[in-house]
């Protein structure tokens, strides 16, 4: 994946409603592809158009083919695991596969990536879209909204935050706890990876 944030909801529509010759949902799926130096080498449309309408919209073809993939995840320990789940598909070349979460403001997705090996020691990425639900506005996750230099932490992959005292909660849960409904200026998101998922995605290694 990309760091994957922000709202999307947009991009899902679209890409529902695009005409389409293959009769397999080809809107769930995002795939992208790395050569053996870890460099995009070919990224799918579909992908291209929820990167877009997710995280980056300024992103097109010539910002992804040709650049490393580390230039976009954004947090070391993200990149650790992601270096580790892709040794692992090389050296056993089978595929492994983790699930994440990939919110908008307005929906929540739980998505299903997985890393496949290709014969020169590349490797392709296939995000699948699992299942994905409508829910109120979370002004938190609205790329739109002002910021103040205030920082709070979200897990990369379950997009759960952070509160002192309370541990890991859901977007809203969390929202509720600090009282960001009666602030003027919302925090500033920081990524990281909560213990759970980081268990679980050791766990895909084994
Ligand atoms: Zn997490």
């Amino acid at each position: 994946m990309l760091e994957c944030h922000d709202d999307a909801e947009q991009g899902i529509t679209r890409l529902s409603t695009r005409a389409t010759t293959t009769p397999e949902e080809p809107d769930r799926e995002f795939v992208y592809h790395v050569d053996r130096n870890d460099i995009v080498a070919y990224c799918d449309l579909a992908w291209l158009r929820f990167a877009q309408n997710n995280a980056a919209p300024e992103l097109d073809i010539p910002h992804v083919v040709g650049h490393r993939i580390w230039e976009f995840i954004a947090t070391a320990e993200t990149q650790t695991l992601y270096q580790l789940l892709m040794t692992k598909a090389r050296a056993e070349q089978k595929p492994v596969s983790v699930s994440f979460r990939c919110d908008g403001p307005t929906c929540r997705r739980l998505m299903r990536l997985s890393i496949a090996p290709l014969s020169d020691d590349g490797l392709t990425f296939t995000s699948h879209l699992v299942e994905e639900e409508p829910r109120p506005y979370v002004a938190l996750l609205d790329p739109a909204a002002s910021r103040a230099e205030v920082y709070i932490k979200m897990c990369s992959w379950c997009k759960q935050v952070f509160v002192e005292g309370r541990g890991w909660l859901e977007v809203e849960d969390a929202a509720e706890a600090m009282q960001l409904f009666l602030q003027a200026h919302l925090p500033q998101i920081t990524h990281a990876i909560c213990e759970p998922c980081y268990s679980g995605a050791m766990a895909a290694l084994e």
